[in-house]
């Protein structure tokens, strides 16, 4: 049986929502046999190819991110936003309360610990959007699984529903934590 493609993301986040995914312990041997990774953090493959699911961690706050999730979005048929950054925004989108001007100058010249700070500006680095935003105010989203990050059982009844071609609907006991 041909195995399940999955690409996942990592965007404006603190890689937790992975850290979550790999905490299902021996059960990502199960699903080893039923997944192909393509491009994750997990595989260190960059490039995208087309998937059945796609899976975002992290909210969309710069110009590369966004980017990112078109990308993905157009490569896979089932999107899933994982953890409260991609499903809200999270703890990133506290930066949309300021002037992006006032959050740089904050981050990179005045923070307590900072000696002749500057302010990154090659063409390399990406630009900050005005506001930071959960995934489905850019792209459509298939699933929602909240959480910081979503612990490994719901991770897991997820991923398990989806492999069954089934949209995962979460119980408010899977959701209590949030
Ligand atoms: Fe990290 Fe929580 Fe955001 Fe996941 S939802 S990326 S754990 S801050």
């Amino acid at each position: 049986m041909a195995k399940v493609k999955v690409a996942t993301v990592w965007l404006e986040s603190c890689a937790g929502c992975h850290m979550s995914l790999l905490d299902i312990d021996e059960a990502i041997i199960d699903l080893a046999n039923l997944i192909e990774f393509t491009r994750s953090p997990i595989t260190d493959i960059k490039e995208f190819t087309p998937v059945d699911v796609g899976i975002v961690e992290g909210s969309v706050g710069n110009t590369e991110e966004e980017e990112t999730v078109i990308d993905l979005r157009n490569n896979c048929k089932i999107l899933v936003a994982l953890g409260n950054c991609a499903c809200f925004g999270g703890v990133c989108a506290m930066r949309s309360s300021m002037d992006k001007a006032d959050a740089l100058r904050r981050a990179y010249i005045e923070t307590e610990s900072t000696a002749d700070g500057k302010i990154p500006c090659s063409p390399g680095v990406p630009a900050l959007l005005d506001q930071v935003k959960p995934v489905n105010q850019v792209v459509k989203v298939d699933c929602f699984v909240p959480g910081c990050p979503p612990d490994a059982p719901t991770i897991k009844y997820a991923l398990n529903e989806l492999l069954a071609g089934r949209i995962p609907i979460l119980s408010s006991e899977m959701m209590s934590f949030i």
